[in-house]
């Protein structure tokens, strides 16, 4: 079952028999949901936000400010998703409260802060949630002297472009070292920001537009550092209608294929100890675990070490669902308990694929003076040496 239509998801969300499971880690040692952490209220949880969400359906209860200001405060990580015993209706928590923001947005109560996104991405000169001037990366293209057509698209992301650019560059750099038949398009905001946050008016119009870019390159692969343009591209846009024969990839299958064909080789010490992050976006929502960890273990010197919560119970950084925008405070405070998780493994270093978990690991850690180093896997990459053999 998918959630195709509106009906779909009012269908289903009476489902919920709001047991509170969605609430815990498996072992019940600890809150996994951020929101239910923060304001130990149940409408705050999944369960009391689907029944608040039924009360909106059935008429029982009115919208207002307060009611959407709820609605939105949840970073979509999707920890409930696997904490919740009823399996198949579990797969649409985070869907069903994106719908419920899409339907926030049409009675006129999404968030002002949140608003802002929209109004940048929708903004011509822009055409990102970051409010900067479009770059076409036709300089990017000229100073990595990439062509016009090309078998690979890096996809850069909106957070990579405008306010991660060492990750930008870094990845930019890995490709070129590893030969990589690749280019960068005209990209606009993959709409990750503005799906989580149901303001969905135009969406279709940016898939569009970036399909369109792509297929023009000639591509015939996509491949981005950020967790969550890879979910989105892969997973969002297909939701959307979209019709592209491109695959999608996130640079960790790069590299971990390099590795595994043996023609990447590590030829320098990264000698830390390492915690790794796993994003929401690539993990729960993706599946993704294993490959990341895998090459972390392959670097030379560098020691892998697990927080308590990882994998599927990995607590969320709290950047996502629109969270960092609208809470800014609570959600470093999210990024602080990850940290504070971190340090109780010894590692002097958190690791991350995704920019958008980077900046708020590295916001709370200059916030709370945590002492960490914070460091995307491609960025730990462009500091070790490495050999590349097309053999
Ligand atoms: S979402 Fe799932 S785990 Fe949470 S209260 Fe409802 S049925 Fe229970
Ligand atoms: S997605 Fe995360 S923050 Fe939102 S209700 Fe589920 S566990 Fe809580």
């Amino acid at each position: 079952m998918t959630l195709k239509t509106e009906q779909d998801w009012k269908d289903i969300v009476h489902r919920c028999f709001r047991c509170g499971y969605c609430k815990f880690t498996y072992d019940y040692s600890d809150f996994n949901c951020p929101s239910y952490k923060k304001f130990r209220f149940e409408t705050y949880s999944t369960g009391g936000r689907l029944w608040l969400i039924y009360g909106l359906i059935s008429g029982e209860l009115s919208w207002s400010q307060n009611v959407a200001n709820v609605i939105y405060a949840c970073s979509t990580c999707g920890n409930c998703m696997e904490n919740c015993r009823f399996e198949k209706f579990n797969d649409f928590l985070v869907d069903i409260i994106e719908a419920a923001r899409a339907e926030a947005v049409i009675k006129g109560f999404c968030p002002e802060k949140q608003k802002a996104l929209i109004e940048r991405i929708e903004n011509p000169e822009m055409s990102n949630p970051y409010g900067e001037q479009n770059s076409d990366n036709e300089d990017l293209k000229k100073l990595y002297d990439l062509p016009d057509k090309a078998e690979w698209v890096y996809f850069i992301g909106c957070t990579s472009n405008y306010r991660q650019k060492n990750l930008r560059d870094a990845t930019l750099k890995f490709l070129k070292k590893a030969k990589i038949d690749f280019t960068l398009v005209d990209e606009h905001c993959c709409c990750s920001p503005v799906i989580r946050t149901g303001q969905i008016n135009s969406v279709k119009n940016f898939i569009n537009h970036n399909i369109t870019q792509i297929n023009n390159a000639g591509a015939s692969k996509v491949i981005t550092s950020c967790a969550g343009c890879y979910r989105t591209l892969k997973k969002d846009w297909l939701k959307y209608g979209a019709d592209y024969d491109f695959q999608i990839y996130h640079t960790v299958d790069l590299i971990k294929k390099l590795l595994d064909d043996g023609k990447l080789k590590f030829t320098s010490d990264y000698n830390k100890t390492v915690t790794y992050h796993d994003p929401c976006h690539l993990g729960r929502h993706m599946g993704i675990y294993e490959i990341p960890r895998e090459i972390y273990k392959q670097i030379p010197g560098l020691k892998l070490v697990e927080m308590k919560r990882n994998r599927e119970n990995a607590w969320c950084c709290g950047a996502g669902g629109g969270v960092k925008i609208g809470y800014p405070e609570w959600s470093v405070e999210i990024s602080k308990e990850r940290l504070e998780e971190a340090k109780m493994t010894g590692a002097s270093v958190i690791s991350s694929v995704c920019p958008f978990c980077r900046t708020n690991l590295s916001d709370a850690n200059s916030k709370f003076n945590m002492d960490f180093e914070v460091i995307d896997l491609i960025e730990i990459l462009d500091i070790i040496e490495f050999e590349i053999s097309n053999n």
